[in-house]
């Protein structure tokens, strides 16, 4: 019998247990995409450096322009022009004007821009300004972007590809990350055979390791796929005790609690520690074991493809992201509007496969019924609908959270 626990509840409990970060070194910015920052990044320059127009048109006193309107604009002297890509060579005189290009330095003394499009020169060395501006009125400040001292960044936080713009503009090339941790992949179940042997009689070809090897991949992680392994105890001890060298293991198949499933034995027989969670309030995927062997994370997945998946994508995947050093942010679901009825029993997180479209403005969400030991089923889905703990079912047409693949 498992002893179900809460997703949730399980997934505090190993983040307690297991350090976040494998091991920390430098990355070039340029090719940090993905990876977690292992300390935060002070800026050491102010960005923009000068103080910017936000216009093309004149750099101006704002006081200057105090009172100006179309009928009676303010006159000033054209004292110069801004080029772009320099600094102005002498500062901005009181009731003068400098033409300045979007993006040009302004001069010291001026503390406003006018757009081009409200002045007019006459041609006598005045400009015409028909209109007031504040002071900062279409600047940039220095610093206003980024200011010297400001933490851009946090130890934790997973590089997005505006961070990598930020840390360049800022003249950072190369930052502190966690290098990417290896997870082991070990299908097991005397039925399963490797996808490039031919299946025997009641026989199957692995299709948990090759998703889950994928899954690893796309979420930042480096998977080593170990192959197939019968169900036989000391075969998968050899398996998982060589799968051991790596930073986590994922284990598929025999994760349940009858006398052909053993991966919990050898979990157990392993190190310190062993089993932690065995059995989740989850649908599909309640058969998951969670266990720490000296200090790494060891899951047992079912074998249903589905339910590995699932198990997976609520259960493992956060608990990966810790260990690959990200401190992670809340998902986020989308609201849809279910289609049909669902039932469901309070007591369990159901993950409902679904696929979605857009009617009358409205995003619905299609559930997609079939066993946990189709795998076409999460072919044709692109969320998953959640059905909390409490959760009883819901009704056609009700506002559920969805969440997408990725
Ligand atoms: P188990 O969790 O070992 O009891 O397996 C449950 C079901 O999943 C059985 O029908 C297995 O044949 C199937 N299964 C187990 N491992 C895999 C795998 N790697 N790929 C595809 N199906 C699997
Ligand atoms: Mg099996």
């Amino acid at each position: 019998m498992l002893q179900v626990v809460p997703v949730s509840e399980a997934l505090e409990h190993l983040r307690g247990m297991l350090s976040r970060g494998v091991k920390s070194g430098r990355a070039s910015t340029m090719s940090a995409l993905g990876l977690v920052l292992s300390a935060d990044i002070v800026a050491g320059e102010d960005l923009p450096p000068f103080a910017r127009s936000t216009v093309d048109g004149y750099a101006v006193r704002a006081a200057d322009t105090f009172g100006a309107s179309e009928s009676m604009p303010a006159i000033l002297d054209v004292s110069g022009d801004v080029a772009m890509g320099s600094l102005p060579g002498a500062p901005l005189s009181g009731g003068c004007a400098m033409r300045i290009p979007t993006g040009g330095a302004l001069p010291e003394g001026a503390d406003a821009a006018v757009m081009l499009e409200y002045c007019e020169e006459p041609g006598d060395g005045t400009v015409a300004v028909g209109g007031a501006v504040g002071p900062g009125e279409n600047v940039i400040r220095r610093g206003e972007d980024v200011a010297t001292g400001d933490v851009l960044l946090k130890d934790g936080h997973r590089l997005r590809p505006q961070d990598l713009g930020a840390l360049e503009g800022l003249g950072i090339i190369s930052v502190p990350i966690y290098e990417k941790p290896r997870v082991a992949v070990i299908s097991t179940g005397d039925e399963v055979v490797r996808a490039s042997e031919c299946p025997g009689p009641g026989r199957i070809r692995d299709m948990n390791g090759p998703a889950i090897r994928a899954s690893l991949e796309r979420d930042g992680l480096v998977p080593e796929y170990l192959g197939v392994v019968p169900d036989e105890r000391g075969r998968i001890e050899d398996a998982i005790g060589s799968a051991l060298q790596f930073d986590a293991v994922l284990v598929s198949g025999g994760s349940s609690a009858g006398p052909r499933d053993m991966v919990a034995l050898v979990f157990d027989s392993f190190g310190r520690q062993g089993v932690v969670v065995h059995g989740l309030a989850l649908r599909p995927g309640k058969p998951t074991i969670m266990a720490v062997i000296d200090g790494k994370l060891a899951v047992g997945l079912p074998g249903h493809p589905s339910s590995a998946l699932v198990a997976y994508e609520t259960a493992v995947r956060p608990l990966l992201r810790h260990i690959a050093g990200e401190i992670v942010p809340a998902g986020i679901p989308v609201r849809a509007r279910c289609s049909r009825n669902i039932s469901s029993r309070p007591g369990r997180e159901e993950f409902v496969r679904c696929s979605l479209r857009r009617d009358g403005g409205e995003m619905w969400a299609d559930p997609i019924l079939g066993k946990s030991g189709l795998i076409s089923t999460m072919i044709r889905a692109r969320a998953f609908i959640h059905l909390p703990l409490d959760s009883g079912g819901v009704g056609k047409g009700s506002l559920v959270d969805v969440y997408l693949f990725d």
